[in-house]
């Protein structure tokens, strides 16, 4: 019987297309076979007057949405990250948008507020960090990590926040990343009129980490010079290649020249969970921030990026700002409009909660074991075989590879793997995507969605062979 309160809405039908897409992926291509434009063109110019059914709805949602959607929670994902949404947070996520809680005073949100507090006191600890660090969530690791760098400028005693910084006798402040640092920081710098100039690239060694020698080197010719280090950005678990810069090291300057270290762990920290990545963390009690994204690798769908602070009454120095219609009653409950530029926030907890709870962390662990166990065993794949190599170290579940016949350069080369990825992806059967490292165009092979198997895979692998004896010069 269909309710009177919801007339014409057939959850069940929801519910049934979203059961088949699980079941059956296979039925869907994961890069959809169309061209700019044709979805708009698909679509009526203007809204429509007249109500229409939830059935045409959903046919259309079907033939044009679906048909036009890059799958990103397919199993065959392979490009940027893999990520994907466990169907108990896809559930999570329809509950969420019925409450439509808005997550700004505690009082607007009482369950979400305390709910948030809690799934990230039981993440930090899942992930081995101090337990007197406070974790709020953000939509994204690029706002995360602009709200930790905010914050670094705050904490510098300049008074920005009420003077700016137009007309006054600032020094510039100075940010340090390297070239595999994610470009998001360069635009916070942008945002918080820092200025791409004092984004300092320090050097990598051959394994694309961190100089720490480097750094100490640029921090000390900065300060020589009246330049003022803020922050500086290591990252675990690098965008092209997950390498992992050398944190304690990284660390050990942060404090000896009192300068906020923010940590960019958004792909490869919820790692930290497995016992045998925990290394990877080693020195973190000395960083002031952590941005991990349960969104990426721990099968939280779109968004949900968890930010660790060491301090959290700096955030709130740096963005509480309550006008009258905001006040409260209660005083000393948290309001998470105070630590970040956001006022209304999803209730992005429910799904982080359903999942941790409905896979537990042996669960989690387990998947991301099985990911990283397949990442060496296709780059054994790629090494074993003539004519391919694996370019760079894969601490994770990410492969950097390339066909490389000899006798060709690297523009050839180039040329030869873009064609090679290209011919995988017109497929429709798999997607991967590609970056350079040390300047080489390389393949880039990322696992990381929770319905991924090795028969997945080895049909990447497959397909990414045949591709390239059709497209090998002759
Ligand atoms: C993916 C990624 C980001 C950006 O994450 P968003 O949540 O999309 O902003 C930042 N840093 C690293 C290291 C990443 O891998």
């Amino acid at each position: 019987m269909k309710s009177t309160a919801v007339p014409g809405v057939d959850f069940a039908r929801v519910g049934g297309w979203i059961e088949r897409y699980f079941e059956r992926p296979d039925a869907y291509r994961v890069a959809p076979a169309v061209e700019p434009g044709d979805v708009v063109r698909a679509l009526p110019a203007s809204a429509p007057e007249n109500a229409e059914t939830f059935d045409e709805i959903m046919s259309d949602f079907e033939r044009i949405i679906v048909a036009g959607s890059t799958l990103w929670n397919h199993p065959r994902f392979f490009a940027y990250f893999a990520t994907s949404a466990a169907p108990a947070a896809v559930a999570a996520e329809a509950l969420a948008a019925t409450l439509d809680v808005k997550a700004m005073l505690w009082r607007t949100s009482p369950a979400a507020t305390e709910l948030e507090e809690v799934v990230m006191r039981w993440l930090g600890g899942l992930l081995g960090l101090p337990r007197d660090w406070t974790g709020i969530i953000y939509d994204t690791a690029s706002i995360a990590g602009f709200t930790a760098l905010a914050a670094a400028r705050e904490s510098m005693g300049f008074e920005i926040r009420e003077a700016g910084m137009a007309g006054r006798d600032l020094p510039a402040l100075r940010v340090y990343v390297t070239d595999e640092t994610h470009s998001h920081v360069e635009k916070a710098a942008i945002a918080l009129g820092i200025g791409q100039r004092n984004v300092v690239r320090i050097p990598c060694d051959g394994a694309f980490r961190m100089n720490a020698r480097g750094l100490r080197d640029a921090v000390e010719r900065d300060g020589g010079a009246g330049l003022r280090p803020m922050a500086i950005v290591a990252t675990v678990g690098t965008t092209s290649t997950t390498s992992i810069d050398p944190l304690r090291e990284i660390a050990e300057i942060a404090r000896a020249y009192d300068i906020w270290l923010h940590v960019d762990a958004a792909y490869a920290g919820v790692a930290a969970i497995l016992p045998e990545c925990r290394h990877m963390f080693d020195g973190i009690e000395a960083a002031d921030s952590l941005v991990v994204n349960p969104h990426k690798w721990m099968f939280v769908p779109m968004d949900c990026s968890a930010l660790f602070v060491k301090d959290a009454s700096l955030l709130r120095r740096t963005f509480g700002l309550v006008p009258e219609y905001l006040t409260t009653p209660q005083d000393d409950a948290v309001n998470y409009m105070d630590y970040g530029l956001q006022l209304g926030r999803r209730f992005r907890s429910l799904k982080l909660w359903f999942v941790l709870r409905h896979l537990g962390a042996e669960g989690i662990r387990a998947q991301l074991r099985r990911h990283i166990a397949l990442a060496r065993e296709f780059a054994s794949w790629v090494q074993a075989t003539p004519d391919w190599e694996v370019l760079a170290p894969h601490p994770f579940s990410v492969v950097c590879f390339r066909y490389a016949p000899s006798g060709l350069d690297d523009a050839e080369l180039e040329r030869l793997n873009s064609g090679i990825m290209d011919a995988v992806n017109a497929t429709g059967e798999v997607f991967i995507s590609h970056t350079k490292v040390a300047g080489k165009y390389a393949i880039r092979l990322a696992i990381g969605n929770i319905r991924t198997e090795r028969s997945d895979v080895e049909a990447a692998w497959h397909l990414l062979r045949r591709a390239a004896v059709e497209a090998r010069p002759s």
